[in-house]
């Protein structure tokens, strides 16, 4: 059933809709295009499948487009994903161009008629330079950039300093950069398919369609399958605590249409995995939403052991199902996991494993760390907390926008 505005009382905290519905007023009738390039796999498309609609109906006239792009722009691009996370990449001279080409093709495809254009991650950011300048553009970066090879860093600055200003998802991914930054944390919405209520009975259904026993203790990641993922740390920490609690593994993930990189990842994790018939690798399609739900709720502890992670929704989202979770000690999941309150970090595979059996040993532990971390995500990583901050920076932009100070929102 469709959800409404209204319906998110329930779960959202007092007078967040009310607050809502007081800034929808200042920007009613407002357009925001959101460009990014793809529409399905990743959290950016997660959130704008939520976003888009709600926005709609507080009044904003949204619309979201999709940049297209061959198989080399993306390979391209996830090069630059890496590099802006830190990897060292080999970027030859003609993949510059391949990018630049892909970015003029799009911009003289798409039609950029809106009061605010927000532009996501870097596969896109290059439009700016080729579009006519009507309205107001801000580059959202979802990366974790705060150690970018400088290169790539230096070429894509090039561009994000056309724009009228940059949002990043945490303090320390800001840059310095001669237009405003802005800090925008991301969110889940708590009514979608993906972290709706579900009874056990739905769950253990799910779980047996997908060949899941429930048997022992579940460990889970849900993850696209991706190095800074670390997928494989994740098995090595599951085999160092299975010695002496036995459990299972799933790692639940898929590939996102603008990722080549997924499918070497897949195998690497499989050989790694070694036919252990309590480690389940799952590779699900795009829309796996109640089966993503359902093995969240399964779970006994969820891991997201990221090296390097912008955000991370998958920790918000398996908190708000009142699990504890273990993350690694990584951009976004720091403000989602606060140490031994909601989950804990941890730096190595052998921290991980110390974790999950601390957690495995301490069921009554694990429990209110859940509960909490249900708290801290009502509070901070709710949808209705994101559109009031995308309300504010649509008021901040379009009205009387002077771009010489920084407004740190959030
Ligand atoms: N996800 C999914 N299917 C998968 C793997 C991930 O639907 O096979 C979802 C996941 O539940 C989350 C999003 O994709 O909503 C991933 O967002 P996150 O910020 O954790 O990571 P990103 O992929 O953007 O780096």
């Amino acid at each position: 059933m469709p959800v409404c505005l209204d319906d998110y009382r329930k779960v959202a905290p007092p007078g967040a809709i009310d607050l809502l519905c007081r800034l929808s007023e200042r920007v009613k009738g407002r357009s925001l295009l959101h460009i990014n390039s793809t529409r399905v796999g990743g959290g950016v498309a997660e959130m704008l499948n939520r976003l888009v609609p709600m926005l709609n109906e507080l009044g904003v006239n949204t619309t979201w487009e999709v940049i297209q792009g061959s198989d080399e722009f993306f390979a391209v691009t996830k090069a630059f994903h890496n590099a802006l996370q830190g990897l060292e990449q080999e970027i030859s001279e003609r993949m510059y161009q391949a990018y630049l080409e892909c970015n003029r093709e799009n911009a003289k495809r798409l039609l950029f008629d809106a009061d605010l254009i927000a532009v996501h991650d870097p596969q896109p950011a290059a439009l700016v330079d080729y579009s006519p300048r009507v309205g107001r553009w801000v580059w959202r970066c979802h990366l974790d950039i705060s150690h970018p090879a400088r290169r790539v860093w230096r070429f894509l600055r090039n561009y994000v300093v056309k724009y009228d200003a940059a949002i990043f998802s945490l303090p320390i991914f800001a840059q310095k950069l001669p237009i405003p930054q802005f800090l925008i944390y991301p969110s889940i919405d708590p009514l979608s398919d993906k972290n709706r209520e579900l009874s056990r009975r739905e769950v253990n259904r799910i779980l047996n369609n997908l060949g899941i026993p429930q048997d022992k203790p579940i460990l889970l990641q849900v993850s696209r399958f991706d190095y800074f993922k670390d997928p494989v740390g994740v098995i090595q920490a599951y085999r160092i605590a299975k010695k002496h609690n036995d459990c299972r593994l799933i790692l639940a993930g898929g590939s996102a249409a603008d990722d080549p990189e997924s499918k070497g990842v897949v195998e690497k994790v499989r050989d790694v995995a070694d036919q252990d018939p309590d480690v389940h690798i799952l590779e699900l399609p795009p829309d796996s939403n109640l089966e993503i739900n359902a093995l969240q709720r399964a779970a006994t502890i969820v891991l997201q052991k990221s090296t390097k992670e912008g955000f991370g929704l998958t920790v918000s989202e398996a908190m708000w199902k009142g699990k504890p979770v273990i993350g690694g000690d990584a951009g976004g999941i720091t403000v989602q996991i606060l140490y031994y309150l909601t989950g804990y970090t941890v730096s190595s595979v052998e921290g991980a494993a110390f974790r999950i059996r601390y957690l495995l040993n301490n069921p009554d532990i694990a429990r209110k760390m859940g509960a909490d971390a249900k708290e801290h995500v009502r509070r901070n990583f709710l949808i209705t907390r994101h559109l009031a901050d995308y309300l504010t920076l649509m008021a901040a932009m379009t009205e009387g926008w002077q771009a010489t100070e920084i407004l740190p929102f959030s």
